[in-house]
């Protein structure tokens, strides 16, 4: 399902280019590595990283799974669920699912993440507090495919998603990509005769 061969990737050192090496020097602990200074905090701070979308679609979803036909499954989501949105009410919190929906196969609740801040804050927190639930940590980039996919985090034990719907609209998109192409290059032809 997360192939890692489907896609390419930048260098993890563009924009790093040309540099004198890094220091072998460990610190205090013998250890570790003493890091030079970098100008300025990481921007990874305050934004989410390009292409995770900083608008009001949420740089993140989160989405809690239980097992619907497991009584105690259901009444710890639920108390979990109510937990969130009384401790955590600026995050964008939607109804609780008791049955699959979308790409989900079991009941599910999901949560939105607007900054990096809340994703440290929320996600950090659910690792405690998901007890014996699953979590799905999906980014937001426009890919709905890649992003429930390859770039997909869990926590606890990945369950199954039916991320068949999402391949089908891509193909969809591609397929009308390249009959938009095809008309372009036809028109370019007709302009071309016409000059001649
Ligand atoms: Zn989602």
């Amino acid at each position: 399902m997360a192939d890692p061969s489907l896609y390419t990737y930048p260098d993890p050192l563009e924009g790093y280019e040309g540099l004198p090496p890094l220091p072998d020097e460990r610190n205090a602990d013998g250890k570790s590595y003493v890091n030079p200074p970098a100008a300025a905090l990481s921007s990874a701070y305050d934004v989410f990283t390009s292409p995770i979308t900083n608008g009001p679609r949420g740089g993140f979803d989160v989405h809690i799974y239980f097992y619907q036909t497991d009584a105690a499954q259901v009444e710890y989501a639920t108390r979990l669920w109510e937990r969130v949105r009384r401790e955590f009410p600026e995050l964008r919190t939607y109804a609780l699912f008791p049955r699959p929906i979308g790409p989900h196969v079991v009941g599910m609740f999901e949560v939105n993440l607007f900054t990096p801040a809340q994703f440290g804050a929320f996600v950090a927190w659910l690792v405690i507090h998901r007890g014996p639930l699953s979590a799905l940590v999906h980014p937001n980039t426009g890919d709905d495919l890649r992003d429930h996919t390859q770039r997909a985090t869990w926590l606890g034990e990945p369950m199954p998603l039916n991320v068949g719907l999402f391949r089908r609209i891509e193909e969809e998109r591609r397929r009308r990509r390249e009959e938009e192409e095809r008309g372009r290059e036809k028109e370019k032809g007709k302009n071309g005769e016409g000059k001649i």
